[in-house]
């Protein structure tokens, strides 16, 4: 039995705006066709890891230039410039429809699932190549918060076994982003504790969009999080002062190669 219940969710799925506020967005189409509108590629990513964890995926298509669903309702970069010029009335209803029917289902799931088992939250995103005309180095990012012990344990074992199946790609913690900024993990781990919940954020560069080695690093970000069910069980056994040499005979490591 694994040691969570998983589930996927991506906040940046798509760029769609739907139809009453399209008007808003005319002469914008390349700013919603690039990484301002949708994280390219993140939505692949996490169909699939879905599918092959057979955990459940939630996930938005809306653009996060109407409404984005990884900031916090009091962050003023919720809105975009298209948006933000809008009446309060307005605003109002895009939350409700698009903002809370999203995060509140997503909440609710959590707190249904976490009474029974903690819940690993795994929202995938995408990051564009180059910042400020620097080029990003890293590849394949894993967020989370560093002053959760559970989280900071988890990541550390993923990334080790993430860079076993991806050798030549940058693997890294809490870059480009910290996992504690604002989003909706953040969000969730003030209302969640630790022991009922790990939140972590998956980044992956979208150069690797439309290309195989996106479906490469899909699959070592699925072989690598089965994998770590295992050395994160060997972490519960520490706590309780079960040496890893007695919880090493007694396991068989479940490899899908
Ligand atoms: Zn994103």
């Amino acid at each position: 039995m694994r040691p969570f219940h998983i589930i996927i969710t991506c906040e940046h799925g798509g760029n769609l705006i739907p139809s009453q506020y399209a008007s808003h967005f005319t002469g914008c189409e390349d700013q919603l066709e690039s990484h301002r509108g949708w994280d390219i590629g993140a939505l692949q990513i996490a169909q699939k890891l879905s599918t092959e964890l057979n955990a459940k995926l939630f996930q938005t298509r809306i653009s996060r230039l109407l409404v984005d669903c990884n900031r916090s309702v009091f962050n003023p970069e919720i809105y975009s410039d298209r948006t933000n010029r809008l009446s309060n009335n307005e605003k109002e209803e895009i939350l409700k429809e698009y903002y809370y029917s999203y995060r509140n289902k997503v909440e609710r799931y959590i707190r249904k699932i976490s009474k029974q088992q903690r819940v690993l939250h795994v929202s995938v995103h995408t990051f564009v190549p180059e910042w400020n005309g620097v080029e990003r180095s890293v590849d394949v990012g894993l967020l989370f918060d560093e002053a959760r012990t559970t989280e900071n344990i988890f990541c550390n074992y993923w990334k080790n076994e993430l860079e076993k199946k991806l050798p030549d790609k940058s693997v890294k913690l809490n870059e480009p982003y910290k996992g504690a900024d604002d989003g909706f993990t953040t969000y969730l781990r003030k209302k969640f504790s630790e022991q009922n919940y790990l939140g972590i954020e998956i980044e992956v560069n979208h150069k690797w969009a439309n290309t195989p080695e996106l479906n490469e690093i899909t699959t070592a970000l699925y072989f690598s999080l089965v994998l770590n069910f295992t050395h994160y069980s060997y972490s519960t056994f520490e706590n309780k002062g079960v040496s890893r040499e007695r919880v090493e005979k007694r396991k068989e490591i479940p490899r899908r190669e």
